[in-house]
């Protein structure tokens, strides 16, 4: 797996390991920004997706899918990501 990087979009924090709690299904994130890749991207700001956007999508929800729910209902940190 490739080493952690800073993200490209904001400059301000790692982009880290996380994944989703329901499936275990892998993405990368920044905190930060709140930009989102998945494992077989390249982590640039061309290929950077919006963590609301997928979140909405993956739960069939319209809009912002944090009135009801909060980033630790949904994902985790890989816990492969702490070596
Ligand atoms: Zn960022």
């Amino acid at each position: 797996m490739s080493a952690e990087c800073v993200c490209p979009r904001c400059g301000q924090d790692w982009v880290r390991r996380y994944r989703f709690k329901a499936d275990g299904t892998p993405l990368l994130l920044c905190t930060e920004c709140d930009s989102l890749w998945w494992p077989d991207e390249t982590v640039g700001i061309a290929q950077a997706h919006f963590l609301d956007d997928v979140v909405a999508a993956r739960l069939g929800v319209a809009g912002n899918p944090w009135s009801d729910r909060v980033w630790a209902d949904v994902i985790e940190p890989a816990p492969d990501s702490q070596r």
